[in-house]
């Protein structure tokens, strides 16, 4: 392969500084594997022979964070960029499945990269040096593939978190896994018992954000379920109905594919359909799923509280799980409704998520369902952009406002403002000031808040 990495110009001055101090340094990992693909690097990571405390040397002009100095990891801030540099080293014994007990420094840059993950991150480059790629990461990378360094069996049971890394690359990168190391996963995917339920959830979700999503949670399904057991019944689960031609982990899948790459979305796909299992009964007219929403949030409650899910993610997860049912029909009031009960942001997700459940439905359906979602999204934009009375915030009269009219301090202003909205909402009111508060005023007379 003929190229070349232009690295931004603090990391090229690391890479001179350490030159120049007589050292070998290069880019190393993930930024190589993406600047080769054509992809922009997200960070930069230099590797180099010199040991932590002559990094710290080389750098004592610059603010330099002792990110990991027992492990060899100094980050350098170079023109506000950090850049984390780390000396070459050789991993010890992993007797917990996840970490080295202990690394030692080496001068070889080969030995270095043999302790890295997958082919493709085990590559570095220096502009002056070339690629130096010992494990074949350029054959790999150019035919789609994920493969471990030297024995994936051996390479696991070092570190069980590789397991879901290799998945994680295999869909963001939308490759292929190697042969013997998709057998390694499977046989493996136990070692995922050692590894916190953080670093599983954030592998997890990166996996879900990737383009090659659904092939990798059928390829490894198994895997999946290893850390989510919750998920298991939904496995080839048939749903004798017309209006699906998936089961329901299938059906699961494409949803998720089908919604924009964002860890709330795909998480609420992933999670929609958990009920059903549990719901499922049979009549002459097929297979039904009666209040399977509400068993696909508890479902959902279980599986991000295991995930240990930051309570945003959670919350906003099981709103979407529980809502993702909603009859939805394209009119004006109908959005409104929505974005007044559960607010702006979530409406829009949960149009989205709507899209993305019925585009994994039956071909039979799909074009016309999925051209009256594009109308629900259509029209909440409208709605939008004429600024249209969906939310308190907009509502002609605030607290303040009603207060001064004599509402008494306390939750009947709150009362009131809602009671006024959905006036407004429903059409019975307009949104001017002195109507709403008349009605108010109405609505204090007869006590009927
Ligand atoms: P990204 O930053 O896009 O997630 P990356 O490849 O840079 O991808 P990092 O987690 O930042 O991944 O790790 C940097 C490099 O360190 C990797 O490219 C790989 O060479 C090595 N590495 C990271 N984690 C492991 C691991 N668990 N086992 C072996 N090598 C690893
Ligand atoms: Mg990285």
């Amino acid at each position: 392969m003929n190229f070349t990495i232009s690295p931004p110009a603090p990391v090229q001055k690391a890479l001179d500084t350490l030159s120049a101090a007589g050292f070998e340094a290069f880019v190393v990992g993930g930024c190589v594997r993406d600047a080769l693909r054509g992809a922009e690097p997200h960070d930069w990571d230099c590797t180099t022979n010199a040991k932590p405390d002559m990094i710290c040397k080389c750098f004592r002009d610059y603010h330099v964070i002792e990110t990991g100095l027992q492990h060899g990891t100094v980050t350098v801030v170079i023109d506000r960029m950090p850049i984390e540099i780390t000396t070459y080293r050789i991993d010890g014994v992993y007797a917990d499945h996840r970490r080295p007990d202990s690394v030692t420094f080496t001068d070889s840059l080969t030995d270095d990269l043999a302790r890295r993950d997958f082919t493709v991150n085990a590559m570095a480059y220096h502009p002056e040096r070339g690629l130096i790629d010992p494990f074949g990461g350029t054959d790999d990378l150019k035919e789609g593939v994920i493969r471990c360094v030297g024995n994936p069996q051996d390479r696991f049971d070092e570190d069980g978190l590789r397991i879901l890394r290799a998945m994680r690359f295999a869909s963001v990168l939308n490759f292929a896994v190697a042969p013997e190391t998709a057998d390694a996963i499977h046989t493996q995917k136990d070692l995922l018992k050692h590894i916190s339920a953080e670093r599983i959830d954030t592998e997890l979700t990166k996996l879900l954000c990737g383009t090659g999503a659904e092939t990798v949670l059928q390829t490894f399904a198994d895997v999946l379920f290893t850390v989510l057991p919750e998920l298991a019944p939904m496995y080839q689960f048939d749903q004798k109905n017309p209006h699906h031609d998936y089961d329901v982990y299938t059906h699961t899948l494409k949803a998720v594919s089908a919604c924009p790459p964002e860890p709330v979305l795909r998480w609420a796909a992933l999670l929609h359909d958990t009920g059903k299992p549990h719901t499922f009964t049979e009549d002459v007219r097929g297979g039904h799923f009666y209040g399977h929403a509400v068993v696909s949030k508890q479902i959902a409650a279980r599986a991000l509280k295991a995930m240990k899910c930051d309570r945003k993610r959670y919350d906003r997860v099981l709103l979407l799980v529980e809502k993702h049912d909603l009859v939805l029909t394209p009119n004006e009031k109908q959005i409104k409704r929505i974005v007044r009960q559960i607010g702006d942001e979530a409406a829009e997700q949960l149009l989205l998520l709507h899209k993305a459940d019925v585009t994994a439905q039956a071909a039979c359906h799909r074009a016309e369902r999925i051209e009256e979602s594009d109308r629900l999204l259509t029209l909440l934009q409208e709605l939008r952009a004429a600024d249209a009375c969906m939310s308190l915030k907009q509502l002609a009269v605030s607290g303040k406002d009603l207060l001064d009219a004599g509402v008494p301090q306390g939750k009947q202003i709150g009362l009131t403002l809602n009671r006024l909205l959905e006036a407004v909402i429903e059409g019975a009111l307009p949104n001017e000031k002195r109507e709403l508060l008349q009605y108010a005023e109405k609505l204090r007379e007869t006590g009927s808040l």
